[in-house]
């Protein structure tokens, strides 16, 4: 009669761990499929977006939605990463929302997207203000910097909004901080050091110097002056109407975006 019993119980409890085996399978299964996410982010394990966040994505990121349907995993894990990597901070605002998390990423994504392994990992920090603020390097005001000093991308939440309104304009101050952000995390040493090709950007730095001169001469140019501040300027110009208005760009200087398309490793003039 004991005997009995305590086989009763130990064939219970057997079928309870194996419960509990086939239960845990079933969640990981589930969060490996995307259809549930507990909110942990490990590097080697891609975790898909939440789906308020993948919300967001398809309601405002043009860029996202045309993607076919395998890149936009690939964009979304990307988004994801970049959220978890960086440090939002609020500056005279609340908080950071999500909606803003979700679209600076995306910035980001799209214009590294090229690249597996860049997420800008030198840049720590992401400073959002409600409007343009008062920068104490050079005493003005700005909408928009990035500051290697302190590891960080500021922006104008306001002027960033203004950027994603008008997607065919060239303007687009989230697209030309992060291009900034691109070239510094090009030449600082860590992991993701020297992702730019050398000779395709040697190249681009020529052509680039000479539709800086032909603007700085007032020669007609699809780049607004200010492009022709400097190589950094005039470089995140390019990559405003590289994605903005892309036909645009090509077909009035097809050899510069060419070479850009080839920079970037992506060309937005292609479905
Ligand atoms: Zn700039």
């Amino acid at each position: 009669m004991i005997f009995l019993q305590q086989t009763v119980e130990s064939t219970s409890s057997v079928d309870s761990f194996r419960m509990f085996l086939v239960t845990m399978a079933f969640i990981f299964l589930l969060v490996l499929t995307g259809k549930i996410n507990l909110g942990i982010y490990l590097p080697f394990l891609p975790v898909p977006l939440r789906r308020e966040r993948k919300r967001i994505l398809k309601n405002h990121s043009r860029y996202y939605v045309n993607l076919p349907e395998k890149e936009k995993k690939r964009f979304e894990q990307k988004v994801q990463a970049f959220i978890h990597q960086k440090e939002f901070i609020p500056r005279e605002l609340k908080e950071v929302t999500e909606e803003m998390k979700v679209l600076i990423a995306a910035c980001a994504v799209q214009l590294t997207f090229g690249f597996r392994r860049v997420s800008l990992s030198f840049f720590k920090r992401i400073l959002v203000y409600p409007t343009n603020y008062y920068s104490t390097i050079n005493q003005k005001y700005h909408r928009g910097e990035v500051n290697p000093r302190v590891k960080a991308i500021v922006l104008s939440w306001e002027h960033f909004v203004e950027g994603f309104i008008d997607e065919a304009d060239g303007r687009n101050l989230g697209l030309h901080e992060m291009a900034h952000a691109l070239r510094i995390e090009n030449r600082i040493t860590n992991q993701e050091y020297g992702f730019l090709d050398e000779k395709v950007l040697s190249e681009w730095e020529v052509l680039a110097d000479f539709e800086i001169d032909r603007i700085q001469s007032n020669e007609p140019s699809i780049f607004r002056e200010y492009a022709a501040t400097n190589r950094e300027e005039f470089f995140a110009v390019a990559v405003e109407n590289f994605f903005e208005r892309p036909e645009i760009f090509k077909k009035e200087k097809p050899t510069l975006y060419q070479n850009l398309a080839l920079l970037l490793r992506q060309d937005p003039s292609r479905p």
